[in-house]
C-alpha cells in the first residue's frame, strides 16, 4: 500500500476542462522538504497534484478535482492549457543529468498512473517536456526515465 501524506498548496483554482492527461515532472530540487517548502510559498506559484519522494512515500498536494499550476503555458493537442486537463506528478529528483530516479519511486509512480486511470479516462501520460518542449526539458534528464513505461 502507498504511504501517503497531504501537504496542501494553495496553488490551484477550479478546473473548467475533463481530467484526461498526465504530466510527470522532476522537481530540480536536492531535498523534498525543500521541494514542499517551496509549493506552499506564495512568490512560487507553483504547485503539482503529488510528489513522490525518493523514498517512495508520495505526498498529495492539490485535490485532483482542482487545476493545479504545474505545467505553465504549453500546448497538448491542440489545447494550449494542459494544467486544465491534467493531473501533475512530480519525482523528487535533482534533474541534473546523474541522479537517478529510485525504484522506489519508479514502482510508485507505476502504482500512481493505474490508480488514476481506473478513476478517470486518461488518453495520454507525457513528461512535462513534451507539452512545453521550448521552455522545459523534465523529466527527460533523470537518466533511468523511461515514458513508455507509463504508456
Ligand atoms: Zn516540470
Amino acid at each position: 500500500m502507498t504511504k501517503t501524506d497531504w501537504v496542501l498548496s494553495p496553488h490551484h483554482n477550479a478546473r473548467t476542462g475533463r481530467i484526461q492527461l498526465i504530466v510527470l515532472h522532476c522537481d530540480a530540487s536536492p531535498s523534498e522538504r525543500a521541494t514542499l517548502s517551496w509549493l506552499a510559498n506564495p512568490a512560487s506559484k507553483v504547485s503539482y497534484h503529488a510528489l513522490i519522494h525518493r523514498d517512495g512515500w508520495v505526498t498529495r498536494i492539490v485535490p485532483d478535482e482542482k487545476r493545479a499550476w504545474h505545467a505553465g503555458k504549453g500546448e497538448w493537442r491542440g489545447h494550449t492549457d494542459p494544467n486544465d486537463l491534467s493531473l501533475g506528478l512530480a519525482f523528487a529528483n535533482k534533474h541534473d543529468g546523474k541522479e537517478p530516479l529510485t525504484q522506489a519511486q519508479l514502482d510508485i509512480a507505476q502504482a500512481v498512473v493505474q490508480y488514476w486511470r481506473q478513476r478517470y479516462d486518461i488518453i495520454e501520460v507525457v513528461g512535462h517536456r513534451d507539452v512545453a518542449p521550448r521552455r522545459k526539458t523534465d523529466p527527460y534528464l533523470a537518466p533511468n526515465f523511461r515514458l513508455e513505461e507509463y504508456a
